[in-house]
């Protein structure tokens, strides 16, 4: 498929060439998508290649927009020109604010940042100016249908096969007010799970937007007894002063911002410390480039990042390349226990898994780029189309 953006004068927009257009031209994006999962592959003029992911969910949709508002922007740049043109989309589709355009802008960006490091010989965290390697991962459970007895049961077994010291689990329900997923689950879980994990173990919570913030400060408080040290997304997350107000309540560290898409809306949340901890979400908030961006302005505040990553697509991978990078990394990656019976599409994704987690900890390779292959397989099952410039 050409493509053909479309605009309010129905004339063809053209992507400009600055004196930042070094480097390559683009010549091509591919993307490959289900429902669930969505990859994309840049080409430039050279033949090289680089591969990323849009994100995870309504991912055919996804690569609809992809093609149509992002791609358009991008064919026939210069490969140097990555940052110039991650920053120039969001203001060419103005009209188009919100989470869909960063998600396949995120595709762009991970491909390009892929190609790169195949052209160079490196992995991706080495060119964002950090280095190949371990990185500490907490084990995170993405259940509420599960008792307390069940959870901290599993959270055993992935201790002892993998070593983890850090676990998280779910309190109240998603944008729950108030209502816990059952009665008392919150009160029962959060004892239990120190009760079985012990003194030594790192434990988080995440409230998925579910309390308002008396009743986040009340569980805050419970947390702060039991010894914990991430409370996530205690309040609804669009309600900054709300969450700004348990985080300044509370001793426990308050996390979020796995949704927040806009840079400008980051810069608030940072500013009046809505949060202690950063999280964003590579592939919600539009690639690495821009969650270095975030990453750098919640350094500056002096608050750590602790990135969003809740599937074993690629969108981990990425985190980790980008957790030996960050200027304040947080204390752990985000690593999702959730197996085939949670999420049956992860299988299969790659030729060989770049998720392995021993002694607790997972690695970045020395491999080029990201290191890992799409199955072919996968692949030849996806749904396929094709940008290409003018000639
Ligand atoms: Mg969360």
């Amino acid at each position: 498929m050409t493509a053909t953006p479309y605009s309010a004068s129905g004339a063809m927009p053209k992507a400009g060439r600055g004196a930042a257009d070094t480097g390559p031209r683009i010549t091509a994006f591919e993307t490959f998508a289900t429902p669930l999962v969505g990859f994309v592959r840049l080409t430039t003029e050279d033949g090289a290649q680089g591969w990323g992911q849009v994100s995870t969910y309504n991912a055919d949709i996804t690569a609809q927009v992809f093609h149509r508002q992002v791609a358009p922007w991008a064919l026939g740049r210069g490969i140097d020109a990555l940052e110039e043109i991650v920053a120039e989309i969001p203001e060419r589709e103005h009209k188009y604010p919100g989470t869909y355009l960063m998600r396949a802008l995120a595709g762009l960006d991970t491909a390009a940042w892929d190609w790169r490091g195949k052209a160079l010989g490196k992995p991706v965290a080495e060119l964002l100016g950090g280095s190949a390697g371990e990185i500490r991962a907490y084990a995170s459970s993405m259940r509420r249908d599960i008792t307390p007895e069940a959870e901290a049961e599993r959270m055993l077994r992935l201790r002892d096969a993998h070593g983890f010291d850090a676990f998280k689990v779910r309190v109240g329900a998603e944008c729950g007010h108030d209502v816990d997923e059952w009665p008392g689950r919150t009160e029962a879980i959060v004892p239990a799970m120190r009760r079985a994990m012990g003194a030594g173990a790192a434990l988080l919570v995440d409230g998925n937007s579910g309390f308002s913030p008396a009743r986040a400060i009340e569980v805050g408080r419970m947390l702060e007894a039991e010894g914990y040290e991430h409370f996530e997304e205690p309040c609804r997350y669009w309600k900054l002063e709300e969450t700004a107000e348990v985080a300044r309540a509370l001793d426990i560290d308050v996390a979020g911002g796995e949704q927040d898409w806009d840079l400008e809306n980051w810069r608030r949340m940072i500013e009046m410390r809505a949060v202690d901890i950063v999280q964003p979400d590579i592939l919600y908030l539009g690639g690495m480039t821009r969650s270095m961006q975030v990453a750098r302005m919640g350094a500056e505040a002096g608050l750590p990042c602790t990135p969003h990553a809740a599937n074993l697509s690629l969108v981990t991978l990425f985190t980790m390349h980008l957790m030996r990078a960050l200027p304040l990394p947080g204390r752990y990656l985000e690593f999702s226990i959730e197996g085939p019976d949670y999420y049956p599409w992860q299988d299969e994704l790659f030729v060989e898994s770049p998720y392995d987690i021993t002694d607790g900890r997972a690695r970045v390779t020395d491999a080029p780029g990201w290191g890992v292959e799409i199955a072919p397989e996968w692949l030849s099952k996806s749904t396929y189309q094709k940008s290409e410039a003018d000639a």
